[in-house]
């Protein structure tokens, strides 16, 4: 008895032996049975998206179909162009795998697979995808792609030998072609336009999407790894403040996740999510600064970049051709230390000494590999006296890569007794949650950040007035985050068409009366200045200016600090940001 499903039909006209063929399933068949099944079943997300862009039905429906005509017909092209024995099948599923996992975390999340996006998920750790399994993946896996699976297993392709399928596949292919060149013909106009405006649609096309990132990445990565990074301020030197005898600096630098500007109560949140550092600005020694750009909006971007000398447009955004900050500091002489608390550095901190705050099993803080932020202060101190001594005693940076708001998983991130905002939602299936548990849960998160930088800053505070250090702390967050605004949760939109909410990050910056009066830099004017326009861009320069670290590389423009030092102050008592004078 003969099965006569879509991908089965026997083989047996075409051949003139008369010895008995085991069943196969024909090229032409599980080629494009395939295709329509991806872009059909495998776009869902994508399907929905169009259909609740508006326009009246018949111009949804044209939209959909073209796009779709489109989608089969480059769909088809991959896979003729991939049809060869012990190649298809292997080949067929794992873009059958990538579809269903694709689907599920777009519907998810709302997120949009494009490279950066495809990185993370490459350089993520076993924490963070155990943060993101929920029991609908399996279930949306095995309804995506379980019935095509099953019929491209169970009986082997009929697959010539070279020459006549290689012939066969490029007449495939010319179709597959000529279909997608008739849809663009046909619907270009409404296509055309619908892309202009929806940039994020093209990252929507299942399996294609991930192909191009993937693609995209290789390309990238090729080159690189035979290149050694490009020397920064090989001129780096300390300058003039450390010739005087004085206190040696110490600075902090904590790297913030996920904090997104709109929830920190310093910037004017319905909800005080900050008190304590509202503590410590009344006191007077921290600034906020409330107009501060990410560099990009997912940790594989934005922490490179952070540490680049680059600015975003110079290419700060794209993998590290140039060596970084820590570089800088250490080249000058200065002591560095990175410890993280996080996926790691992504190569920033590969040539300073690097510790994970869960190399130490802090009791209360810490859980198997993951720990609570608080857990990097604990022997901060023994951490840092066995950095070089000779360094040390000039000076030293130290980097502190929080968890922060990383998500998911919001609720993991504060302990029981730091949840000011309840109930909060516990699922990491965000869209399960009222939007309001959604938000206490992520305000937790901020609240606890504010908790680990009031900690941070006793911590300084009491280094200070032991007699030991002119000490200081910069916060600044790597990126922001969705929580269901336009249906889009967590980060890593493509920077373009980012929301804010993924773009703007909290930043404030404490020094202690030594450090301000070392570095010169007046409190009061920085205040003034705290809602000028900064980004990432100006994190190198304004460390270096700061740590007083000589170097053509350090750029007076990109230093924020540089309108509050005592020279300029000296020089301009105006106003910052008065139309300039001519002449
Ligand atoms: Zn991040």
């Amino acid at each position: 008895m003969q099965l006569s499903l879509p991908f089965a039909f026997p083989r047996h006209a075409s051949s003139s032996s008369s010895r008995p063929t085991p069943a196969t399933t024909r090229t032409s068949t599980a080629v494009w049975g395939l295709a329509l099944w991806l872009t059909s079943v495998g776009n869902l997300p994508l399907w929905q998206r169009i259909d609740a862009l508006g326009g009246s039905p018949a111009q949804r429906l044209s939209l959909i179909l073209g796009m779709g005509a489109l989608l089969t017909g480059a769909i088809a092209v991959l896979l003729s162009l991939l049809a060869w024995p012990r190649v298809f099948r292997p080949v067929a599923s794992a873009l059958l795998l990538v579809a269903a996992f694709n689907t599920h975390f777009m519907w998810q999340y709302g997120v949009v697979i494009d490279p950066t996006m495809l990185a993370n998920v490459l350089h993520t750790d076993a924490r963070e995808v155990r943060d993101l399994l929920s029991w609908a993946l399996p279930v949306t896996v095995l309804l995506v792609a379980g019935l095509p699976l099953w019929l491209l297993w169970r009986r082997p392709l009929a697959l010539r030998s070279a020459w006549p399928q290689a012939g066969r596949n490029a007449v495939h292919a010319l179709a597959a072609f000529a279909l997608l060149v008739l849809a663009a013909m046909l619907s270009y106009q409404g296509l055309a336009s619908l892309m202009r405006n929806h940039k994020d649609l093209r990252y929507m096309a299942n399996p294609l999407n991930t192909v191009y990132a993937g693609v995209r990445l290789a390309v990238d990565q090729l080159p690189r790894q035979v290149r050694p990074l490009q020397p920064v301020g090989d001129d780096a030197a300390l300058g003039a403040s450390y010739a005087r005898p004085a206190r040696p600096p110490l600075l902090v630098l904590v790297i913030g996740e996920t904090a997104r500007a709109q929830n920190f109560g310093l910037n004017g949140y319905a909800r005080n999510t900050t008190p304590a550092l509202a503590r410590w600005q009344a006191q007077g020694d921290l600034v906020n600064f409330s107009d501060v750009g990410a560099c990009g909006t997912n940790t594989q971007v934005s922490l490179p970049c952070i540490f680049s000398p680059l600015s975003r447009t110079q290419g700060g955004n794209k993998p590290a051709e140039h060596e970084n900050l820590l570089d800088v500091l250490q080249r000058a002489g200065l002591a560095v230390l990175w410890v993280d608390n996080q996926s790691g550095c992504k190569g920033v901190c590969d040539r300073v000494p690097h510790a994970f705050a869960s190399d130490r099993a802090v009791p209360g803080l810490c859980q198997g590999s993951e720990c609570l932020d608080g857990a990097m202060l604990d022997g901060l101190d023994g951490r840092i006296a066995a950095l070089d001594p000779q360094r040390r005693a000039r000076g030293v940076v130290v980097v502190l890569h929080q968890m922060g708001s990383h998500g998911p998983a919001y609720a993991h991130r504060a302990p029981a007794d730091r949840k000011p905002f309840l109930p909060e939602c516990t699922s990491v299936t965000l869209s399960d949650c009222p939007h309001e548990q959604l938000v206490n849960a992520y305000d937790n998160s901020i609240a606890y950040t504010d908790h680990f930088l009031d900690q941070t800053l006793q911590w300084l505070q009491a280094r200070a007035e032991r007699g030991g250090e002119d000490t200081g702390l910069i916060y600044v967050s790597d990126h922001g985050e969705s929580l269901g605004e336009n249906g889009l949760y967590l980060h890593g939109v493509p920077y373009a068409i980012a929301p804010v909410q993924q773009t703007q990050v909290p930043m404030v910056a404490w020094f202690s009366p030594g450090l301000q009066q070392r570095s010169g830099l007046s409190m009061h004017c920085l205040r003034e200045h705290a809602a000028d326009p900064l980004s990432h861009d100006h994190i190198f320069h304004s460390v270096l200016g700061l740590m007083d670290v000589q170097t053509r590389a350090h750029q007076l423009a990109l230093d924020a600090f540089t309108p509050c030092s005592a020279a300029s102050q000296a020089r301009a008592p105006a106003v910052r940001g008065a139309p300039a004078h001519s002449g």
